[in-house]
C-alpha cells in the first residue's frame, strides 16, 4: 500500500467542471471559459513557432511575458511574476504560508480550490459565510487573522465583487497575506491594482484563462511589491512556464483591442441573458463576472442542472450548502444563450 501523508488521505481533492471531448455538440456553459476565439496575434505566433525555440528551456523568469503584464497592469517588471495558471500561483501561496498550526481564511462560498489548498497544506481553514447578498464579511475575516485569506472578486460563484474599501480594510488589518484572485476582473468595473504600492501583504492574481480566451494555455501572473514574490519565486518549478505560452501570452497581453471588445460583448449578453431570467423569475446576483448564479424560481437547481445536460448544455451546479438551490451560468455567445433559455423556458414552466 502507498502510504500517504495522513491530510493527503484524508483529501477529497478538487473536483473539476466537466470537459465533453472537443469537437462534441455540447454547449458548455460550466466552466467558465470565454465563448470567443483568442486574439489572431496567438494563432500568428503558433503559425511562426521556430522548433528552436522547444531545443532550449525556456527563459526561467518568463520575461517577456511579465514585461508585457506590466504595462498592461502599470507596475515595475518586478512586480510581476508569472506562472503556469492562477492556479499555481494559489498553490505557490499555499506552499510559502501554510502548514499545520497556520491558518488560511476566506469567505464562503467560493472557490472550492482554497479548501484544497488548504488541506494539502495541513494547515487550519476558517471559513467565514457571506451573508445573503455577497457582502464581505470583514469582521470574520479580520478576527480570525489568518496567515493567509483569499478573497475571489468577482466571487466564483456568486459573481459579485468585494469593493475596493473593503479589501483596503483587510489588507491594512491583517498582518497575514491577503490574496485577490482577480480570475475574472476583465469583465469587472474596479480592481485592487492600485492596493499594490501601498500594502506589502497583498497579492493581486490575474489570468488569461478568462478574459482572453486562453484557459487551455495555462498561464496567470501575481501582482505585488518585490518582497513577497521574492519567496514564491524561490518555490516555484524552475521552468514554470513553458516556451510556447511565454510568447503567446505576450502576444494576447499585447492585443488589449481584442480582449476587451470580446469582454464588451460578454458583458452585453450578460445583461440580456440576466434580464431573461428575471423575466422567468430566477433570483440573481449582480454580476461582474462572465457568468450568473441564479436561483430558479422553485429552487430546484438540481433538477434544472440535469434537465440541462439531458439537452446537452453544461451548467455548474454543486450539491453543497447555500448552493444546492442555484445553478451558475457561464455567459456564452448570443446563439448559445438563447438555445439555454429556450430550453430553461421549458423546464421552468
Ligand atoms: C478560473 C479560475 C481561476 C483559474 O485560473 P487559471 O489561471 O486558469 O489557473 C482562478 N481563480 C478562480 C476563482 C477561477 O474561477
Amino acid at each position: 500500500m502507498v502510504n500517504f501523508r495522513e491530510n493527503v488521505k484524508r483529501m477529497e481533492g478538487y473536483v473539476p467542471g466537466e470537459q465533453p471531448p472537443p469537437g462534441s455538440r455540447v454547449i458548455k456553459l460550466n466552466t467558465n471559459e470565454n465563448p470567443y476565439p483568442p486574439s489572431p496575434q496567438v494563432m500568428k505566433v503558433l503559425q511562426e513557432f521556430d522548433g528552436e525555440w522547444l531545443r532550449r528551456y525556456p527563459d526561467p523568469v518568463a520575461t517577456t511575458a511579465r514585461e508585457a503584464a506590466a504595462a498592461v497592469y502599470g507596475v515595475p517588471i518586478d512586480w510581476v511574476m508569472a506562472a503556469n495558471g492562477s492556479d499555481e500561483m494559489l498553490a505557490l501561496l499555499a506552499r510559502a504560508f501554510l502548514e499545520r498550526g497556520r491558518k488560511v481564511a476566506y469567505p464562503m462560498p467560493t472557490y472550492s480550490l482554497y479548501i484544497t489548498l488548504a488541506e494539502m497544506q495541513d494547515a487550519a481553514a476558517v471559513e467565514v459565510p457571506y451573508d445573503e447578498d455577497y457582502n464581505v464579511p470583514l469582521e470574520g475575516l479580520l478576527a480570525a487573522q489568518a496567515d493567509l485569506t483569499f478573497i475571489c472578486t468577482p466571487n466564483n460563484p456568486s459573481a459579485t465583487v468585494a469593493p475596493v474599501r473593503d479589501l483596503e480594510r483587510l489588507a491594512a488589518g491583517l498582518k497575514g497575506v491577503l490574496v485577490v484572485d482577480e480570475a475574472y476582473t476583465d469583465f469587472a468595473d474596479e480592481n485592487a491594482l492600485g492596493l499594490v504600492p501601498r500594502y506589502p501583504n497583498i497579492i493581486v492574481l490575474r489570468t488569461l484563462s478568462k478574459g482572453y480566451s486562453l484557459a487551455g494555455l495555462r498561464v496567470g501572473f501575481g501582482v505585488a511589491q518585490p518582497e513577497l514574490l521574492e519567496g514564491l519565486i524561490k518555490i516555484k518549478d524552475s521552468y514554470n512556464v513553458d516556451a510556447v505560452a511565454l510568447r503567446i501570452a505576450a502576444a494576447a497581453l499585447k492585443d488589449q483591442a481584442w480582449m476587451t471588445a470580446n469582454a464588451a460583448k460578454i458583458k452585453a449578453s450578460r445583461a440580456r441573458l440576466a434580464s431573461e431570467l428575471e423575466r422567468m423569475k430566477f433570483r440573481l446576483w449582480p454580476s461582474q463576472a462572465n457568468f450568473i448564479m441564479g436561483r430558479p424560481p422553485r429552487g430546484d437547481a438540481g433538477r434544472l442542472y440535469r434537465g440541462l445536460k439531458e439537452r446537452e448544455i453544461l451548467v455548474r451546479y454543486w450539491n453543497r450548502p447555500r448552493l444546492d438551490d442555484k445553478i451558475r451560468i457561464t455567459v456564452g455567445t448570443e446563439e448559445e444563450n438563447g438555445v439555454l433559455l429556450e430550453a430553461l423556458e421549458g423546464l421552468v414552466r
